[in-house]
């Protein structure tokens, strides 16, 4: 399987080397040329304001749209999915709008208040080891997004479709369930 990482900031080599190890072939996605041939694309944490101006500027918005719109999935992490939401509270900063839920971003507080969880997900047979780290929640989802884990009430990973977004990082941890869950179960998806 093709799978690309956006690679414009952010942890995206951790993804890499979890997706490699899962047996895909992995390219590091710069520009919007890069999206051809791939299956899936994952978008990793940073900082959603700068990975988002970085997408206007080489053209990722429309790019990433028609990408999507053709069979593309996307597996967005932390940053990555704030980037995916059509909502963002208090903020106007770019974004694709791919996934209807609202996000609000650090909810968990500042850096300080990073912390890992075992985190109940639905599907998996033992809880996730879930790595927040200055986290968005997704504060509500639209129509037909499925929630699939929530920490204290609040909803931290979600999925419509070829569409998956966590508040966490699984590519901070060893365990390869997220992505191997992205690679079988959402790639796949119509
Ligand atoms: N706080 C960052 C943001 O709002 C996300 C943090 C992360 O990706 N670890 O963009």
């Amino acid at each position: 399987m093709k799978i690309g990482v956006l690679a414009l900031q952010g942890a995206f080599r951790e993804h890499k080397i979890m997706l490699e190890s899962l047996g895909c072939i992995v390219s590091e996605v710069r520009l919007p040329k890069h999206l051809e041939g791939l299956d899936g694309i994952v978008f990793p944490g940073g900082e959603s304001t700068t990975i988002g101006k970085l997408m206007v500027h080489y053209g990722f918005l429309e790019a990433l749209r028609e990408y999507h719109a053709k069979g593309g999935a996307i597996f967005a992490t932390c940053a990555g999915a704030i980037l995916l939401a059509t909502e963002i509270v208090g903020s106007d900063q770019p974004r694709l709008g791919l996934l209807e839920m609202s996000v609000k971003r650090n909810a968990f507080g500042r850096q300080v208040d990073s912390f890992e969880t075992p985190l109940e997900v639905k599907g998996l047979e033992t809880p996730f080891p879930a790595l927040f780290i200055r986290a968005p929640i997704l504060e509500s989802v639209g129509e037909g997004v499925e929630v699939l884990a929530e920490y204290d009430h609040q909803i931290v990973l979600a999925r419509k479709g070829r569409l998956l977004a966590s508040s966490f990082h699984p590519e901070l941890t060893n365990d390869p369930r997220l992505h191997r869950y992205f690679l079988e179960q959402v790639v796949s998806a119509g």
